[in-house]
């Protein structure tokens, strides 16, 4: 292990394991529940809401997101009879809230008794491993991955040396599908479809988080080999993983500090054999539509939540169908529920949204986090169109980015400024993201935008989309957007806005060195809006610029507080930005 000074959440469990703590839970007073259990009780997914302390949630694990109709009628039965409100989660789980002191032990119990684990759902755990929703059933589907994951949840699941015990959590993906509904590039670990002399298997690409790319570890697994990896995985992390502070604890950070090479090194001296470099990715970009014909020639429905939030009747509803039709069910990384096996395409059903695309996480209903109830506020995003094109886009709270806004061709962070007068909710835009293939986080341009103008800036990016000769948003942000610099897109954009100039990027720009790309920049701003006032503050730099039109364009919203406004236009560090902080 390293030396470095324990963590506070280190200090806990050197003192106690998790597992030892837990087994006593039947004894816990809830109604007055400390720091130390607080902690604890994350391992077996109760956890209490930090917005209200007496109120409590807990997390439900699907095994790859598979559910039985049954399950889905019983999680739906204790959610009337306690008055509570479900979300789905981009790991195939689902959070209850709403919980009191007096009955979220008995329906811990009555979950976890009736085969609805919800152990290592939260703390630092191998977090619910996730596969494709079309795993072994899909037309893209070449090797099915849950007996695998199986296996590999069979191996950490309840038991004493993984219960809580890893230095931070391991969120993990594995397909063997040659396209998948959503990108696992985020993950700490993804076991991508790949071939290597004439075998499929999988690559391994280690390191994601939510504004991470998972890198390249150059290994190739045949299917037989993973859960051996997987467990060499787990027990080098568990070993050598950093302990000190948590904002360097995750896998990523593993890497960072000791590079690819150290950390293959330390998982080959558990997995006890030589790793056999990467074979060929097997990876299509591919658009899934609501109904989806399978392998079989059954077909499958996919139920788009209200942006992750279902009620109970919606539960037995689907529950209903999947009896009735004799079909699974599976929840999707993406927040909507499949009818996998159906013998007709229609249903006589409706999900609640047309949306499918957006990513969003709980928002400031469910985490203290967020100044935004983000769910609710969508509402302030151009569906109309994110619909008609299929952009992919993530909506977090902060930056701390569980609505995975660095993964989707646009990104919206939800911050609060004092910049328009009292504090007012703006949002900071990512664009950019080529998240499919695991080739770039969407890049941040530097500015914020009052909300009730979201819609209309938006539609601005998506109608310079529109203009181009690109069919998906993605393709676009590879060939045209990454080829220039943030502050040259935000120029763009805001110059655009400002003077609703109709006028698009040209395709190329791509010059590799970076006086050459200003110069070719700023030539070529001045060019397509040629303004004195404008043309004279991006002569050193763009974000000059960037600074001087932002403020002419929302100067009405703009207090006489000086510091207030140095605070909003200089830098991203002088938003509130509650999560970066915690
Ligand atoms: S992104 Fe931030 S606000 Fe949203 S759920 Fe995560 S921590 Fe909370």
């Amino acid at each position: 292990m390293n030396k470095e000074k324990l963590n506070r959440r280190e200090r806990y469990k050197a003192e106690l394991s998790p597992y030892e703590y837990l087994k006593e839970l039947d004894t816990v007073d809830f109604d007055s529940i400390g720091e130390g259990d607080r902690f604890y009780l994350q391992d077996c997914g109760i956890y209490t809401s930090e917005i209200d302390e007496d109120l409590f949630a807990l997390r439900l694990r699907f095994n790859a997101g598979r559910i039985s109709p049954q399950q889905l009628r019983l999680i739906a039965k204790i959610v009337k009879e306690n008055d509570l409100e479900i979300v789905l989660t981009a790991r195939a789980q689902m959070q209850l809230h709403g919980f009191e002191s007096d009955n979220i032990y008995a329906v811990w119990k009555e979950l976890n008794e009736n085969g609805i684990s919800t152990w290592q759902t939260f703390g630092d755990n191998v977090r619910n491993i996730v596969a494709d929703v079309y795993d072994g059933v899909g037309k893209y589907a070449e090797i099915e991955v849950y007996p695998y994951i199986q296996q590999m949840q069979e191996y950490i699941l309840n038991k004493p040396r993984f219960v809580g015990l890893l230095p931070r959590r391991i969120s993990i993906g594995i397909s063997g599908n040659s396209a998948n509904v959503s990108s696992f590039f985020a993950n700490d670990m993804y076991m991508a479809l790949a071939e290597k002399d004439g075998i499929k298997g999988f690559n391994v690409y280690i390191g994601g988080k939510n504004t991470e790319i998972a890198q390249d570890a150059d290994i190739f697994l045949k299917p037989e080999e993973i859960v051996k990896f997987f467990i060499a995985f787990v027990e080098s992390f568990h070993q050598h993983g950093y302990r000190g502070s948590r904002a360097k604890t995750r896998v990523f950070h593993w890497i960072e500090h000791n590079g690819m090479e150290a950390i293959k090194s330390c998982i080959k001296e558990e997995y006890k054999a030589d790793f056999v470099s990467a074979g060929k990715l097997i990876l299509q970009k591919v658009h899934f539509n609501q109904t989806e014909s399978l392998a079989d020639g059954s077909y499958a429905y996919c139920y788009h939540t209200d942006f992750a939030r279902i009620s109970a009747d919606e539960f037995n509803e689907i529950a209903e169908i999947a009896l009735e039709n004799k079909a699974e069910i599976r929840l999707g990384i993406d927040h909507h529920i499949y009818l996998i096996g159906l013998n007709r395409a229609e249903l006589s059903f409706q999900a609640q949204r047309e949306t499918s695309t957006v990513s969003s996480c709980v928002g400031s209903e469910y985490c203290p986090f967020s100044y935004w109830s983000i769910k609710d506020e969508t509402a302030y995003l151009p569906l109309d169109k994110i619909n008609e094109h299929n952009i992919h886009v993530g909506f977090s709270g902060c930056l701390k980015g569980c609505g995975k806004h660095q993964h989707a061709d646009i990104g919206i962070v939800g911050l609060k400024t004092s910049l328009y007068g009292s504090s007012e909710k703006a949002a900071r835009i990512f664009i950019g993201g080529e998240h499919s293939y695991g080739k770039a986080v969407a890049k941040q341009l530097f500015f914020l935008i009052p909300l009730d103008e979201l819609d209309k800036f938006l539609r601005l990016i998506i109608t310079e989309y529109e203009e181009s000769e690109f069919n998906d948003f993605e393709s676009f942000s590879k060939a045209v957007l990454n080829e220039y610099s943030a502050d040259f897109l935000a120029l763009w954009f805001l110059a655009k806005y400002d003077k609703t100039i109709k006028t698009n990027i040209p395709v190329k720009a791509c010059l590799k060195d970076r006086q050459k790309q200003f110069v070719y920049e700023k030539n070529l701003l001045i060019k397509h809006f040629d303004d004195r006032e404008f043309s004279k503050n991006i002569d050193e730099k763009l974000s000059t610029g960037v600074s001087m039109i932002t403020k002419r364009l929302f100067k009405d919203k703009q207090t006489e507080d000086k510091s207030a406004s140095h605070f909003a236009f200089s830098s991203s560090k002088s938003a509130t930005i509650p999560g970066a902080v915690r």
